[in-house]
């Protein structure tokens, strides 16, 4: 249907061409078209470009000839031993075809030569099986579920259209992001509004094949509009749960504490939580890192883990190595999430290495939120090589342009990661999750069966 959609867009294409460039409309038209239409085989270009030349220069000849006016057919028929006009206008509608049908593969080509790497590449990574750790469920709120929510619950947004909210997604750091995701949030009431927002994420990644997920959730953020603890959790807890029997994807749910608020409401926070304790598995810490460095919160997570919870926290995405050394010495987290300036700090690195700690890094997140300035400059290559256990996510993907599959993509393209890196980060993951030692086993032999059985033979992906 597409097809048939660009195939008469073709024809217009080259009529109105055929005004100013007689000659080469077709040839122009069929390159535009071979290039851009959703065509899949050569076959087929030509095939198309071959019946829009025939129709265009058959049906121009004819009219012309039909009006008696000194035409194309005519000369080239004169050129032939005066060949009648009316077979010319068949010889002509011929050759406009075959200029077409030519213009059409070699448009169709040359994307399949310029686009190919990256398909391929694309395809590949769809089909790794893999956990996300890094996930705030606040951060995947799509503009269009937003203005959704925010319709059916009465709330104007500061933004009067989808395009409008999408346009104020560029940020300089971290905190002009956390300002935006902090009014988005607001729409959000009642236990339908985070069941929807759980399962859109859920059923999204599901589509990137992404078996195991590990969310984080900002409770501050929705007690302090006075949207009670079990609302939240109760819409979250929902989504999780129907994924699981659903969609086959596994779970664990980590409660955020927000740092930019006191240990107090933190502590409070924990309170509220501990009648849901069966459904969460573990406290984290983010937002604003500067000037809120881990020990602020060494009391809050000392009480948590006496509640059988497991830590992790942000630390050393903006803030410095002395950030993470604190999340590891004085809060005790088993994960860190982002880490990236650990590379500032030879001795913390080994220490890293050494205990086996991970870092969930976000490649993505941190080239739009400036903390590199392009991919390039990733340093999860390094960190690999290292030895590090580094893991890749996507933190907000709404916000931040993409999930899981994009986050891949985007690092393996720019710093051009191999077969065995790609396979390293997605058994890290498996790793570094919550899962049982016999869930873990399952997951990394179905990963490594994956990159054994895979068409996909060259060293370098891209
Ligand atoms: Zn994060």
């Amino acid at each position: 249907m597409r097809n048939l959609l660009c195939f008469f867009g073709l024809i217009l294409l080259a009529v109105l061409l055929h005004q100013f460039l007689p000659w080469y409309a077709i040839v122009i038209a069929g390159l535009l078209f071979g290039a851009f239409a959703p065509l899949s085989s050569a076959g087929e270009a030509f095939a198309y470009g071959l019946l829009a030349g025939a129709i265009v220069w058959g049906g121009y000849s004819g009219i012309l000839n039909y009006q008696n006016e000194s035409i194309l057919a005519t000369r080239i028929g004169n050129m032939f031993g005066g060949l009648s006009a009316w077979s010319m206008v068949i010889i002509t509608a011929l050759l406009g075809g075959i200029y077409g049908g030519l213009g059409s593969l070699v448009g169709f080509w040359g994307r399949q030569l310029f686009g190919q790497g990256h398909t391929e590449l694309e395809d590949f990574i769809q089909g790794i099986p893999k956990a996300e750790l890094h996930l705030h469920i606040e951060g995947s709120f799509e503009p269009e579920l937003m203005f959704e929510i925010a319709k059916r619950n009465n709330i104007t947004l500061d933004y009067d259209s989808i395009e409008s909210l999408k346009k104020a997604y560029k940020f300089n750091n971290l905190q002009e992001f956390l300002d935006i995701y902090y009014t988005g949030a607001q729409v959000l009431i009642h236990e339908q509004d985070f069941f929807d927002l759980t399962w859109a994420y859920l059923t999204k990644v599901h589509s990137q094949n992404v078996v195991h997920v590990e969310v984080f959730f900002d409770p501050q953020t929705h007690t302090d509009r006075s949207v009670a603890f079990d609302v939240v959790i109760n819409g979250i807890h929902k989504a999780l749960e129907k994924a699981k029997a659903e969609l086959g994807i596994s779970y664990k749910l980590i409660m955020s504490y927000l740092r930019h608020l006191s240990e107090e409401a933190a502590f409070e926070t924990l309170e509220s939580s501990l009648p849901f304790k069966d459904w969460i598995d573990g406290v984290g810490l983010d937002s604003s890192e500067m000037g809120n460095p881990p020990s602020k919160f060494a009391k809050v997570f000392k009480a948590s883990a006496s509640h059988g919870y497991k830590l992790v926290a942000h630390a050393g995405e903006e803030g410095p190595a002395e950030y993470i050394w604190e999340a590891l010495d004085l809060l005790k987290v088993v994960r860190i999430d982002h880490g990236n300036r650990c590379l500032d700090d030879e001795a913390l690195v080994q220490r890293i290495v050494e205990q086996k700690i991970p870092l969930t890094l976000c490649p993505l997140s941190n080239v739009e939120l400036k903390v590199i300035q392009k991919m390039e400059e990733h340093p999860v290559a390094e960190m690999l090589e290292k030895g590090i256990l580094a893991t890749i996510h996507s933190d907000d993907p709404a916000y931040f342009g993409g999930y899981m599959n994009e986050n891949y993509y985007e690092t393996a393209k720019a710093l051009n990661l191999t077969e065995d890196q790609l396979m390293q980060l997605a058994i890290n993951a498996f790793e570094a999750s919550w899962l049982s030692p016999e869930e873990k086993g399952k997951h990394i032999a179905q990963v490594k069966d994956y990159f054994h059985s895979s068409k996909y033979s060259q060293k370098q992906v891209v």
